[in-house]
């Protein structure tokens, strides 16, 4: 198929996986043309500055930091919930503007994370059989809800709304101004959490002398508050994983220059279980203008990289692609470099960004969890397999919550694999909470450093 082939609903003729099954068509139809008419939730200007952005990133001129929930839940459309996650992905790119001194992308897994890929479509529990939870727009976590229900796609659109309004108001009301005290008091990060005493003194070095820079811009007037300047707010965009696609269809639509817009979020990403070069998530994703995202795990084949890569860019547009790599702390170094020389021997022009939350989650106590020192190694593995390879790695993937959840073991406040039942929420992957993100941001700013 050549582009002009393409169509919004072109993926249909391709061989689906994971796909959703609903037992009343005529119900799901009503929801897709009810969405099909609801306004976008963001414009095709937004999503070419991300673009822009995004090029910047693969020119190794900024650095991008994606995070959110594994699965967000209708109930996180809250507002503590809301400002809290906004408050942490401000507060880590602070420390990744000051560690790398670069600007940084921001992106959130927000407005829209709602579907998740399982590994089975069905489980048994008490030895009754019951649909896995797919996510709050398929159906509920609650043992009676776990039927697919149409009209959770249209709680979907509202919640995924009525979230990205509270960020832009916030945003637009001066949440991100670095005058905001609650979100910037570098006095209030006590870093009383942080247990080992050496890594509390690195740290209150790089907020003390954030706090210092920040005073000093305070001095010269560089931050005057009337002035409508990047002191004043930041961009913040909003991603989620491209799952459902007869969902993604109904905000697919022409933009002003002729190419196809997702307008229901401004970036979207493939997962690793859905990336197969004939299969119809590639195929919805091949004709969106929108920057994407493109999970790369242990299984991806340098050669079908490739493939992948000349489907998705045929026009190699610098940052068009985000390679979201997710190997694990003990196998990174085994396919890392193998898919950087793949990328390399292409024009392709790629954003590198490093989950390292994917390949490093295990059980422990019964519960799904990954250990903050696994979730580093990755980190430190990649910028260092990156440079050995004259490559950059452009930013990173992290599954986090402003919340303070038990969910990751380890960070600088030491939490055991006994402390994980204390405050256990997620009921997908398990977050860095607020602290241990934090931990994330002062790691990349000292691999900056090195
Ligand atoms: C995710 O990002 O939550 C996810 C399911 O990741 P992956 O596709 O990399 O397994
Ligand atoms: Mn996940």
């Amino acid at each position: 198929m050549t582009a002009s082939d393409w169509q919004p609903d072109s993926w249909k003729s391709k061989k689906i996986v994971q796909d959703v099954v609903y037992e009343d068509q005529g119900h799901l139809g009503k929801v897709l043309g009810k969405l099909n008419r609801l306004p976008p939730l963001v414009s095709e200007n937004e999503i070419r500055k991300l673009k822009k952005q995004l090029a910047e990133v693969a020119e190794n001129k900024r650095f991008l930091l994606q995070g959110g929930d594994c699965a967000e839940l209708f109930d996180y459309c809250a507002q503590g919930q809301i400002e809290a996650k906004l408050k942490v992905l401000l507060q880590m790119s602070l420390i990744l503007v000051w560690g790398g001194r670069t600007s940084v992308v921001r992106i959130a897994r927000m407005a829209g994370q709602y579907a998740k890929p399982r590994s089975k479509p069905m489980e048994t529990i008490n030895g009754v059989e019951y649909h896995a939870f797919r996510g709050d727009n398929v159906n509920g976590n609650e043992l009676d809800e776990r039927k697919p229900d149409p009209e959770r796609l249209l709680g979907a659109y509202f919640h995924s709304a009525a979230t990205i309004n509270y960020v832009r108001t916030l945003l637009a009301s001066g949440f991100a101004d670095l005058h905001h005290p609650d979100s910037w008091n570098l006095e209030a990060w006590d870093l009383a959490h942080v247990r080992n005493p050496q890594i509390r003194k690195e740290y209150q070095a790089i907020v003390d002398r954030l706090h210092d820079a920040l005073d000093f811009m305070k001095t010269i007037g560089a931050d005057d508050e009337h002035n409508d300047t990047a002191m004043n707010s930041v961009d913040m965009f909003m991603s989620h994983e491209g799952l459902l696609l007869e969902y993604e269809q109904q905000f697919t639509q022409k933009g002003s220059d002729n190419k196809f817009y997702n307008l229901g979020t401004h970036f979207l990403w493939i997962g690793d279980r859905t990336r197969q070069l004939d299969g119809a998530h590639v195929e919805y994703f091949r004709g969106l203008a929108n920057p994407v995202g493109v999970k790369v795990g242990p299984s991806m084949e340098p050669a079908e990289l490739v493939r992948i890569l000349d489907i998705l860019d045929p026009d190699f547009e610098t940052g068009k692609i985000t390679l979201i790599t997710r190997y694990g702390h003990d196998k990174i170094d085994k396919y890392l470099p193998g898919h950087i020389q793949a990328v390399k021997s292409t024009k392709h022009k790629v954003v590198w960004c490093c989950d390292p939350m994917h390949g490093n989650t295990e059980t422990v106590n019964g519960l799904k969890t990954r250990r903050f020192d696994n979730i580093a190694a990755e980190l430190g593995r990649a910028f260092r397999i990156h440079a050995q390879n004259e490559s950059q790695l452009g930013g990173v993937h992290c599954e986090l919550t402003g919340d303070r959840v038990t969910e990751a073991i380890g960070g600088s406040m030491e939490l055991s694999a006994d402390d994980l039942s204390t405050n256990y929420q997620t009921f997908c992957d398990p977050r860095l909470n607020y602290e241990q993100s934090l931990d994330i941001a002062f790691s990349i700013a000292k691999f900056f450093q090195e």
